[in-house]
């Protein structure tokens, strides 16, 4: 699905330098390099503070922490999406609310969430799903309207830019209270092991978030409320400061292979192409089609004989996770999530286009749907 090796060795010099620096000056838990990567990426992002951690869930799990989130308190995801995004809702005792996403999008569907608010209602986690930004100047209005906090899953979207109506342009991940997102190897910037990080441009949540992570204490052994022990290690941080030098690069790199699969697959009876929101620039973590004539799982077959990988994402919708049934009532059921788990199948995309590659890809689909 992606071609990791072929990244590598393209930065395969400066990585090698990096990382025997930090061999040599053993400063291996928050060492220099951890601050530097952190100025760089608020810098890149144009966010107050970045506060890195050791991966995606934890980001989230922090995030809901510094809010102060009590349990019983209410907060509303997509039910289409990866499990982290639920999971730390459950973990912390709170309660998802999951609601329905665009069929075309894939984000969270703004029409009609009214009917999901209680007063138990705190929070709502947009998730800038496959690598477009979800429609965040509706979710704000509708935030400011309930008196909830935004936190973005910007785990598959970091770096794709949202533009206001007024023209304002920003970063996914920098628009609600907290941004959380993921260096996990395969997302668009992505370390060697695990790795993740929380933006805010709000001093005092900074300060909270950061204590959370560190054992909730501001000095040290003087602990003021429960944290956890979440930290990017210094060898993650070191190659992340050089990946995010070629992040934009790695975009537009995704975005010729899409365009190239779009141009090539829009055509086909049975398949939609994925569709570029209006508002969000796509940063393809995922190049995710539709095939709408039920014949997918068919599809993905077909494509595994002839040696092309393919994923599903997501095959269950959350509320159908056994994990998630107590917070559902039986024969609870989304239309357009219960759907999207039917249609949707990810091609492999990645930074080294290879046209040869692609135009074997896209030959073998049109051969599925012809026969
Ligand atoms: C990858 C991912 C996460 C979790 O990130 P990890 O670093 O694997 O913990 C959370 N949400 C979404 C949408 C993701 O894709």
């Amino acid at each position: 699905m992606v071609d990791l090796k072929g990244q590598y060795d393209k930065i395969k010099n400066e990585v090698n330098v990096e990382i025997q620096n930090c061999l040599e000056n053993t400063a291996y838990i928050n060492g220099p390099a951890v601050k530097e990567f952190q100025h760089d990426f608020e810098k890149y992002l144009n966010v107050k503070h970045v506060i890195p951690c050791a991966n995606g869930t934890d980001a989230l799990q922090i995030a809901m922490m510094a809010l102060n989130l009590q349990p019983g308190d209410e907060v509303i995801c997509p039910a289409f999406t990866y499990v982290a995004t639920a999971e730390v809702i459950g973990l912390l005792g709170l309660k998802p609310v999951m609601v329905d996403v665009d069929p075309e999008t894939f984000n969270i569907n703004m029409e009609g969430l009214d009917k999901y608010i209680t007063d138990n209602t705190k929070a709502i986690v947009p998730v800038h799903l496959y690598g477009q930004t979800a429609e965040m100047e509706k979710i704000m209005q509708f935030a400011k309207k309930y008196n909830l906090f935004v936190i973005e899953d910007n785990a598959q979207a970091i770096g794709s830019d949202f533009t206001f109506e007024n023209g304002v342009v920003k970063k996914s991940g920098t628009i609600g209270d907290i941004g959380c997102t993921s260096f996990f190897p395969s997302k668009n910037l992505g370390c060697y092991g695990d790795g993740g990080a929380l933006m805010t441009n709000d001093d005092e949540l900074a300060l909270r978030i950061r204590m959370i992570a560190n054992h909730g204490q501001e000095k040290k052994y003087y602990h003021k409320v429960l944290g956890c022990n979440s930290r990017l290690d210094t060898l993650q941080a070191a190659i992340l400061k050089i990946k995010l030098q070629h992040l934009d690069e790695y975009s537009s790199l995704r975005n010729k292979m899409a365009l190239y699969y779009d141009e090539n697959l829009k055509d086909i009876e049975n398949v939609r192409i994925p569709k570029r929101s209006a508002n969000s620039s796509h940063v393809f973590h995922q190049y995710t089609l539709r095939v709408v004539d039920g014949s997918r799982n068919e599809l993905q077959r077909y494509l595994a004989d002839k040696g092309i990988p393919s994923m599903i994402y997501y095959p269950l919708p959350l509320y159908k996770q056994e994990a998630f049934q107590q917070y559902v009532d039986i024969g609870f059921s989304l239309p357009v999530t219960e759907r999207l788990c039917e249609e949707v199948i990810s091609l492999p995309i990645h930074t080294e286009f290879n046209q040869e590659v692609s135009d074997y890809i896209i030959s073998e689909i049109k051969n599925f749907f012809k026969s």
